[in-house]
């Protein structure tokens, strides 16, 4: 069977399709670059609400890890493995 691999331009980790050209979403962005943790949506209103961190607004920040003092903000996205 044919086996097409496409490697994350992130993190380096190889994913595997056996269709060409599949697009794989790899779930590194999920986790905190610092402390592996599965990073948490981020939420403005609870954000702001408890921290304080007005000037965060203009970010895009999609994920939280909460782990950190102060939180560690991520931008990252998904990132989309080509299988060639
Ligand atoms: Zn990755
Ligand atoms: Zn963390």
């Amino acid at each position: 069977m044919a086996r097409h691999e496409g490697k994350c331009s992130n993190c380096g980790k190889t994913h595997y399709s056996p269709r060409q050209s599949d697009i794989v979403v790899c779930d590194c962005w999920e986790h905190c670059p610092m402390c592996g943790a599965e990073m948490t949506p981020y939420a403005p209103d609870l954000a702001l609400n408890t921290y304080g961190f007005d000037d965060r607004r203009d970010l895009a920040v999609l994920m939280v890890c909460a782990l950190h003092f102060p939180m560690f903000f991520s931008t990252r996205k998904p990132v989309e493995v080509v299988c060639t």
